[in-house]
């Protein structure tokens, strides 16, 4: 009798853990679904009379940064993320003053970025650098921002598949306006430099540039994953 209480009563508390553990995936999914609507900004740098860096090969920064970004936009879409970009042709965006000078652009894609209120933004540049030798991709984010420094270090290291040689780290600023006045974190990524022959040639091919956007979108990926 004592022996069929004592199975009674395992059977309870066993059909009691299955109930609790069942109802607690549930509550997980479903806050999942409700957390998979993410938007991303990404911010091609420069554009229109700003043309940004030239390269040793005369490559624009400004268009390879569109390029890299409307081919990041693409697989973003195919991973159902929603993009909202700061440019989509070649030109600077007006400021508030309706004038498209260098400071209202920068106001622009600031009004933007902290009015979208994305789990991320990204800004798409190209650097250069008085010493032909020296390249590699590289990411910044602003010095006070833990989500920025998250962001960056796992965008770095996707970045750092493209090139085995590349042993840059991700960098603290804090005098970047972009990065100052942002209120959702951002990152800037600067792709390679356009001062070295080799990286800036690489830059102006397609499917480098696809290649770029494929380990930004890792970087995106790993990021709001966290
Ligand atoms: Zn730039």
């Amino acid at each position: 009798m004592r022996q069929k209480i004592e199975l009674a009563a395992a059977i309870l508390v066993l059909a009691a853990l299955v109930f609790v553990s069942r109802t607690i995936s549930k509550y997980v999914d479903s806050n999942q679904v409700k957390n998979e609507k993410v938007t991303i900004v990404l911010d091609p740098g420069h554009g229109g009379s700003d043309p940004g860096k030239i390269g040793v090969n005369d490559v624009e920064e400004k268009t390879v940064n569109l390029e890299i970004a409307k081919r990041v936009q693409k697989l973003l879409k195919k991973e159902k993320i929603d993009v909202v970009m700061t440019r989509e042709k070649d030109t600077m965006l007006t400021g508030r003053d309706g004038q498209a000078t260098k400071v209202g652009d920068m106001k622009a894609r600031v009004a933007m970025i902290n009015e979208t209120k994305p789990a991320l933004a990204v800004s798409i540049h190209q650097n250069s650098y008085h010493q032909e030798g020296v390249k590699g991709a590289q990411v910044f984010y602003y010095s006070h921002s833990e989500d920025g420094k998250k962001a960056a270090e796992v965008m770095q290291k996707a970045l750092l598949s493209l090139n085995t040689d590349n042993n840059r780290k991700a960098k603290a600023n804090d005098t970047y306006y972009l990065l100052k006045r942002t209120e959702p974190p951002t990152i800037i990524v600067e792709c390679g430099f356009l001062s070295n022959w080799e990286e800036a040639e690489l830059l102006k091919d397609k499917e480098y540039q696809e290649s770029i956007a494929e380990a930004i979108v890792e970087g995106i990926k790993a990021y709001i994953e966290k």
